[in-house]
């Protein structure tokens, strides 16, 4: 058994604490990159399991999926992540 690091956004883990530093600021999970992998315009347009990116509002997404930062880009969570906001803001003053 072995004590791993692991990316707070996907499932990369590495025994080296640096490595996983490195790799969170850019990895494709993390919604500041902007990427169709947090985006909620993104649909799976392949069948049986083929891997075909899709996009609701017709950006590209094969930029999309590469580089990020999508003009069109809207986080996926994003009414959830406001919902909790509001809450710890309304109910967490302790
Ligand atoms: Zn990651």
């Amino acid at each position: 058994m072995k004590q791993v690091w692991k990316c707070d956004f996907c499932s990369k883990t590495d025994i080296s604490a640096e490595k996983i530093s490195q790799h969170e600021p850019k990895c494709s999970f993390n919604k500041v990159n902007k990427t169709c992998y947090t985006c909620k315009y993104r649909f799976e347009a392949g069948y049986g399991g083929e891997h075909i990116p899709g996009c609701e509002i017709n950006e590209d997404i094969y930029r999309g999926e590469d580089d990020g930062n999508c003009p069109g880009w809207v986080y996926e969570y994003l009414e959830k992540e406001r919902d909790e906001k509001l809450n710890d803001i309304l109910y967490d003053k302790n």
